[in-house]
C-alpha cells in the first residue's frame, strides 16, 4: 500500500446542540414513530392526530400517497398500491415467486435480481416504496419536533438476515434518514418496559401483528440483550381472525364464500371492526348486506382458537430451540395490535403461568423501545447512567494527508468496537514531527469534513522523505470513544489522543453531509486526483531537488545528475496546468529515473539512523 504524507492542517469550529433523534417501528401493516418530548417517550402523531401509520403506500401518476389514503384504496386500485412491504424487503426474484399468487402486483426483474413493481410510475423497488413510508415518518417527525432530526433507530424482526437488514438500512438512506441502529423489534419491546436496567434474566416476547407472529427468547446480561430463540409463523395475525369472522358472518347471512374481490373486503373490514370492538365489549352488532346479527365474546373465540394454539406451538417449540425452561422465563411481553384480544392474553398467560406485561399499548411499545434507544445513542443522556453504546459509526474517521484530503480509516456504520490501523510517512527529507489531524466525515477535502482533534508526533529519526513509517491507529471502544495513536516504527516514539467522535457535530449536520459525499461524489474524485497528483508531483519536486543538493555529487555522475535536472524542470513547468494526467506521466517519468538514486540514498541514511544515535539529539 502507498504510504500517504501528512503535514500542517488548518482551523475547524465545534459547535454542540441537543440532537433529534426517533424511534421507527416500520411495521408489515402498520409503522410508528415515537420520540422523546419533555420528559415522555410517546408515538408522534400526525396532523389529524394519528399515530399509526398503515404501511401503505399508493403511486398516482404524479404524486405518492402514504398511509390511511393509500390503504383505502387498496381494493380499487390493487396495481398501484402496495401493502405489506415488508415482506418483499431483502427478498430475490426466486423468494417472490414462492409468495407468487397471494400478491396481486406485477412484478419485473432489476439488473441486481431485485423483484421491481410495475407502477404507473414505473418500476419501484421494495426498498424504494418502504422509503416512502420511512419518509413520511421523517417528515412527521420534523413538523412535531420542529427540526431536522439527527437519525432514527429502526426496528426490524430478529429473524430479518443481512439482506433483508440492509434493505432497510438503504429505504432510510433513500428517505435521507440516518439510521442510528436497526434494533430487534423483541429488543426493542423489552426496552420499552425498562428489563435492560435488570441485571439479567430471560424474556419472552410474544408478537402478534396484521399478518405475522413472532415469539423472541431474550437473555438479558447486562444491558445487553442476546437473542436465544426466534420462531413464529409468517402468516399467522389479526388479518386470520379477520378470515375467520368473515367466514362466519356469510355462513350465517347464507350469503355465497365465493366474492368478488370489492366485496370480499368490505365483509372483512366489517369483521375487523367487529373483532376490535371485541376487545372492549362482550357482544357486538354485526351487519352484512340485509342481515343482521350478534357475534359474542365466546364464539370469537372459539373461532380464532386454533390460530391462538399455532402460536402457542410456536413459542414451546422457542424455548425448546433455546434450551430454556418455562419456569426460567421471567417476563413475558405482548407486542403486536392483536395482543389486545382478551383471549390471546388468556392463553399466552395460561402457558407460561405468568401474567403478562401489557402495560404500554402494544400496537406501540416497539416504538417506544425505539425511540429510548435512539436518545441514548443520539448522545443526550450523557449525565444519566445510560452508557453510550453506539453500535456503529454514523460517519467515517480518518485523517488530514497532505494536500488537504481525507483518508478515512474507519468506514462509517462499521461496528464497534473496532480499532484500524494504516501507515503512513514524512513529506521532506529530515521531517522530525507530524501534525496528526483527526477527522470525521464522506467528503473527499478536509473542508468539507469535521476537525475532531490534532495532536503532534515528534521525536521521528530525521530521514530522507518517506523512510519513515508512521502507523497511526484508530480505536473506538464501545463507549464510542475513539483514541488515536502515532507511532513511528523505526525509533518507537509515540504519541497519542482521545477525542470523542460525532458529538461535535450538530443537528442536521451528519445527514447533511452524508447527502453531500452523494451528490459530490464524482467532483470530489476529480478534485481528489488532481489534488493527489499536485501533492505528488511537489513531495517528489522537494525531494528530488533536496536529494540532487545534498547527495547530487557524491551519489551520481554527471550524465545521470543533467538527466535528472531536465525532467525536474519539465515537472515544474506543467504543475499549473490543471492538466492532472499530463503531471502524473511526468511524476512516473520522473521518479523512475530517480529510483536508483532514491535506493543509494536510503541504504545511506537508514544505515545512519540505526546506528544508534539518541533521538534527543536529533530533535528539531
Ligand atoms: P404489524 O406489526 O403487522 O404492522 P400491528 O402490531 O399494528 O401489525 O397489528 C395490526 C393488527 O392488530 C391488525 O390485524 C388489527 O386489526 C389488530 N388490532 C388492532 N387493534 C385491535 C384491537 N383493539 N383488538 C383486536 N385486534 C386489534
Ligand atoms: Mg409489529
Amino acid at each position: 500500500m502507498a504510504l500517504l504524507q501528512i503535514a500542517e492542517p488548518g482551523q475547524s469550529p465545534q459547535p454542540h446542540q441537543r440532537r433529534l433523534a426517533v424511534g421507527i417501528d416500520l411495521g408489515t401493516t402498520n409503522s410508528l414513530v415515537a420520540a422523546l418530548r419533555s420528559g415522555v417517550t410517546a408515538p408522534l402523531a400526525d396532523g389529524d392526530g394519528e399515530v399509526i401509520l398503515p404501511s401503505a403506500v399508493r403511486y398516482h401518476s404524479d404524486h405518492v400517497e402514504v398511509g390511511r389514503a393509500a390503504k383505502a384504496a387498496a381494493a380499487s386500485d390493487p396495481l398501484n398500491t402496495i401493502v405489506s412491504v415488508k415482506r418483499l424487503m431483502g427478498r430475490g426474484v426466486g423468494d417472490v415467486k414462492q409468495l407468487g399468487g397471494q400478491l396481486p402486483y406485477r412484478f419485473s426483474e432489476g439488473q441486481s435480481q431485485m423483484p421491481f413493481i410495475e407502477t404507473v410510475q414505473g418500476a419501484r423497488s421494495p426498498v424504494a416504496v418502504s422509503a416512502e413510508i420511512l419518509r413520511a415518518l421523517r417528515e412527521r417527525a420534523e413538523a412535531v419536533l420542529g427540526g431536522e432530526l439527527v437519525g432514527a433507530v429502526i426496528t426490524v424482526p430478529a429473524y430479518f438476515d443481512d439482506a433483508q437488514r440492509q434493505a432497510t438500512k438503504d429505504a432510510a438512506r433513500l428517505a435521507n434518514l440516518n439510521v442510528l441502529r436497526l434494533l430487534n423489534e423483541p429488543t426493542a419491546a423489552a426496552v420499552a418496559y425498562g428489563l435492560d436496567r435488570e441485571a439479567e434474566g430471560v424474556v419472552a416476547i410474544y408478537d402478534l401483528g396484521g399478518g405475522t407472529f413472532d415469539i423472541s427468547i431474550l437473555r438479558l446480561t447486562k444491558g445487553v440483550f442476546e437473542v436465544l430463540a426466534t420462531g413464529g409463523d409468517t402468516a399467522l395475525g389479526g388479518d386470520d381472525f379477520d378470515h375467520a369472522i368473515a367466514g362466519w358472518i356469510l355462513a350465517k347471512a347464507g350469503a355465497s364464500q365465493d366474492l368478488d374481490p370489492g366485496t370480499q373486503r368490505e365483509v372483512l373490514k366489517i369483521a375487523c371492526d367487529a373483532k376490535e370492538q371485541l376487545s372492549e365489549t362482550d357482544t357486538v352488532e354485526v351487519r352484512y348486506a340485509d342481515w343482521q346479527g350478534i357475534l359474542t365474546r365466546p364464539t370469537f373465540n372459539e373461532l380464532i382458537e386454533p390460530m391462538i394454539a399455532r402460536s402457542l406451538k410456536s413459542c414451546r417449540r422457542a424455548l425448546r430451540d433455546s434450551s430454556i425452561e418455562l419456569d426460567e422465563v421471567q417476563a413475558v411481553v405482548m407486542v403486536g395490535g392483536s395482543t389486545r384480544v382478551p383471549r390471546v392474553r388468556e392463553r399466552v398467560g395460561e402457558m407460561f403461568g405468568r401474567e403478562p406485561l401489557t402495560d404500554i399499548d402494544p400496537d406501540q411499545v416497539v416504538a417506544i423501545g425505539a425511540a429510548i434507544q435512539a436518545e441514548t445513542l443520539a448522545g443526550n443522556n450523557r449525565d444519566g447512567e445510560e452508557l453510550l453504546l453506539l453500535d456503529v459509526i454514523p460517519l467515517s474517521l480518518g485523517l488530514e494527508t497532505m494536500g488537504g484530503l481525507m483518508e478515512k480509516i474507519i468506514p462509517r456504520n462499521t461496528t464497534i468496537p473496532v480499532a484500524r490501523a494504516q501507515e503512513f510517512t514524512t513529506y521532506k527529507d529530515g521531517q522530525t514531527a507530524m501534525m496528526i489531524h483527526v477527522l470525521q466525515g464522506e467528503r473527499e477535502l478536509i473542508v468539507d469534513c469535521r476537525s475532531l482533534a490534532r495532536f503532534e508526533l515528534r521525536g521521528i529519526p530525521p530521514m530522507v522523505a518517506g523512510a519513515a513509517k508512521i502507523r497511526v491507529t484508530f480505536q473506538v471502544d464501545a463507549d464510542g470513544l475513539l483514541s488515536v495513536s502515532a507511532r513511528e516504527l523505526a525509533s518507537g516514539v509515540e504519541s497519542s489522543i482521545q477525542v470523542k467522535p460525532s458529538y461535535g457535530l450538530t443537528d442536521g449536520e451528519i445527514a447533511r453531509m452524508l447527502e453531500d459525499s452523494f451528490h459530490k461524489a464524482n467532483e470530489d474524485k476529480t478534485a481528489r486526483a488532481l489534488r493527489e497528483q499536485l501533492v505528488d508531483a511537489q513531495r517528489l519536486l522537494e525531494a528530488v531537488e533536496g536529494a540532487l543538493a545534498v547527495d547530487g555529487v557524491r551519489l551520481l555522475d554527471q550524465e545521470e545528475r543533467e538527466a535528472i535536472e531536465s525532467q525536474v524542470r519539465e515537472l515544474r513547468e506543467l504543475l499549473d496546468s490543471q492538466d492532472g494526467v499530463a503531471i502524473e506521466r511526468q511524476v512516473k517519468r520522473l521518479s523512475q529515473i530517480t529510483d536508483a538514486f532514491a535506493a543509494r540514498r536510503l541504504d545511506s541514511t537508514v544505515k545512519a539512523a540505526l546506528a544508534g544515535r539518541r533521538l534527543n539529539d536529533i530533535e528539531d
